[in-house]
């Protein structure tokens, strides 16, 4: 969920820490702290707000010194927004400090039977429980290091975590482990720095170890060594962190959105790179090779996903039904998940995911996997939790989102949901002649993008006429309905504008009754089946006064007459559309927001994945 970094090494630390921590700002906190033993003891500084707020409070009580620290960014999950409730938090006995990442589930009944043994504490979190039951396990007379300590704890908890641990009584040791919830160990020239996310590693090394649910890693500047939460030594898996430290810099941008938004073009041009075969008609995707005999007989497909991810699976089910011919569902995970679905002989589950972590979705992939379903993936984020687990899968290749508001990964999302689509149809009943029309037309969407980004001026003069709004509408039908949800789902992220995004004939069904005189309503009217359809449903919204916004098809000049103001896009197949369509709309929120004084890439209350059900 939020931001974990931790070090043992041979130079004072805090500086690297709170470096660390910034590069993880972008995930969303609500609160900071970092812990650091120095002579033996432990300092602590916590502080609610920005990173920024705990470095003024460590430069007025004086800066830590120590080699060994652990700093954190919460996102509160139990207990408010309080200095006491941010991480590090201490046991009462021992020294020893925690930082956490998660929810322990069953930190209630831990709660009572720490009380009953005399514990006192501090906050309402659920981690300061793990923090006692550490100390309280704790007995180095008994050969109960603390390594060992944090294997017995973790064998008692129930939930999700990625811990990072030290204590004063073994001041060159830190503990780790994970569950549920990503931790990497990076391997530097006689230290070891240690994230939740691999954003806070590569600017001091590129080897890291990549840690299984239920590891646990002590380490010191002497070596490390890896066992399970059972004590069973585990060979460590070391690999080479991929990540670029350009891609996660804003290089002349003012923010991550803003950078991934114009990203776009070179992203898909990447996403799409070696996958498509125009000449024979045919996709390649080497991830699916293996799985194409059960795909051949497959009769349903179940897309599952949250947020920004469900909605390019909606546009992925109108794909896979209409040029595929296969019934096509997507569903939000968490609903999926809980309504004991049918998995019959056939049905392949897809899960979508920017992160690979997203609680909710990993959760319905693993009912659905034990139900028996074929499962794939479409996921960024390599070696991710959820890209581990599937069967099969196809990467975004869109390189690392860092703004909360995710723009790129959707576009990536869609096209390679369009690759699956044309990959699943060639299988069945589409020519190799058709399937070579739409890879050339999903060819052009990069530079057509390009196209649309260079209307950005015009973009944000438009946004500006509306900014002052509280409520707005967004319309689409068909391929575009998951769109205009898409639309507002931005809005409503970054600006904290009210937004409602659904089909525009489901307006007549009540929301009509919202629309007053000014109510911005942006339409998808992108020329497609249903475009004469949306034209009367614009008609309707400016008969009771509302202002059309409508992003439309180049050269489509009759549409003047009915919006008050035109977003052109270029022309191209419908199916593909909303990869061009969305690009307005992500700017538009963009815009709304920097004309608001909002902080775009720290929205308010969010968090980049959302590793917590
Ligand atoms: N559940 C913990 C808390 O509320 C950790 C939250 C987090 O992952 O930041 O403090």
């Amino acid at each position: 969920m939020c931001g974990i970094v931790a070090y043992v090494g041979n130079k004072p630390c805090q500086s690297l820490l709170l470096e660390g921590l910034k590069r993880l700002e972008y995930r969303g906190y609500d609160s900071a702290g970092i812990a650091v033993i120095q002579d033996g003891k432990l300092n602590i500084c916590k502080s609610v707000g920005r990173v920024a707020n705990l470095e003024d409070k460590l430069e007025s009580i004086g800066n830590f010194s120590g080699k060994i620290g652990l700093c954190h960014t919460r996102w509160a999950t139990h207990g408010g927004v309080t200095d006491a409730n941010a991480h590090p938090h201490v046991d009462d006995r021992n020294g020893i400090a925690i930082i956490h990442n998660g929810i322990i589930e069953n930190y209630a009944a831990l709660k009572t039977y720490l009380e009953e043994k005399g514990h006192v504490f501090r906050s309402q979190t659920d981690t300061e429980v793990l923090a006692m039951l550490i100390g309280e396990l704790y007995c180095p007379a008994e050969g109960i290091d603390l390594e060992k300590a944090v294997q017995a704890a973790l064998r008692e908890v129930t939930g999700a975590y990625a811990i990072a641990v030290i204590c004063e009584h073994e001041p060159d040791t830190l503990v780790v482990a994970r569950k549920g919830s990503p931790l990497i160990v990076g391997i530097g020239a006689d230290e070891y720095i240690v994230a939740s996310d691999a954003a806070a590693i590569v600017a001091h090394t590129t080897r890291a170890i990549t840690l299984d649910d239920y590891n646990v890693v002590k380490i010191t500047t002497a070596g490390f060594r890896t066992s399970t939460i059972h004590d069973v030594p585990v060979t460590p898996r070391i690999e080479q962190l991929e990540l670029e430290l350009q891609e996660i810099e804003l290089g002349g941008f003012s923010h991550f959105m803003q950078k991934e938004i114009h990203e776009q073009p070179k992203a898909l041009r990447n996403c799409l790179r070696g996958r498509t075969d125009v000449r024979d008609g045919r996709v390649i995707l080497g991830g699916l090779g293996d799985h194409a005999k059960e795909l051949t007989k497959l009769r349903h497909v179940v897309l599952t996903a949250q947020g920004t991810a469900l909605h390019a699976a909606m546009i992925g089910e109108y794909m896979i039904e209409d040029l595929a011919k296969i019934p096509a569902i997507a569903e939000y995970a968490s609903e999926f998940r809980y309504r004991n679905p049918i998995i019959e002989d056939g049905t392949v589950v897809i899960a979508v995911s920017q992160s690979g972590e997203t609680a909710d979705t990993l959760a319905a992939l693993i009912e659905a996997k034990e139900r028996g379903a074929l499962s794939l993936g479409v996921i960024n984020s390599v070696g991710s939790s959820i890209s581990r687990l599937t069967d099969a899968g196809v990467y975004l290749r869109v390189g690392p989102e860092i703004g909360v508001a995710s723009t790129k990964a959707f576009t990536g999302q869609v096209a390679v949901l369009t690759l699956i689509t044309l990959f699943l149809a060639r299988r069945r009943y589409m020519s190799a002649d058709t399937c070579a029309e739409y890879l050339k037309a999903l060819e052009t969407v990069p530079d057509k993008i390009d196209q649309i980004l260079t209307q950005n001026d015009r973009i944000r003069r438009v946004t500006e006429k509306y900014v002052d709004r509280e409520n707005w509408l967004f319309l689409g039908r068909g391929y575009n309905y998951p769109t205009a949800l898409e639309g507002a789902l931005k809005l409503k992220e970054i600006s904290y504008i009210h937004a409602e995004g659904m089909p525009a004939a489901e307006m007549k069904h009540g929301p009509i009754a919202l629309i007053n005189e000014g109510m911005p309503a942006v339409f998808l009217a992108n020329r497609g089946r249903q475009y004469e359809k949306v034209m009367s449903n614009i008609q309707e919204v400016r008969a009771r006064g509302g202002h059309v916004i409508a992003v439309a098809t180049e050269g489509d000049e009759e549409i003047k007459r009915y919006a008050h103001d035109v977003l052109y896009v270029p022309d191209i197949p419908e199916p593909l559309s909303p990869m061009l369509t969305v690009v307005p709309l992500q700017l538009m929120a963009y815009h709304a927001a920097v004309l608001r004084g909002h902080d775009v890439d720290k929205p308010r209350n969010l968090a980049k994945s959302v590793t917590v059900e």
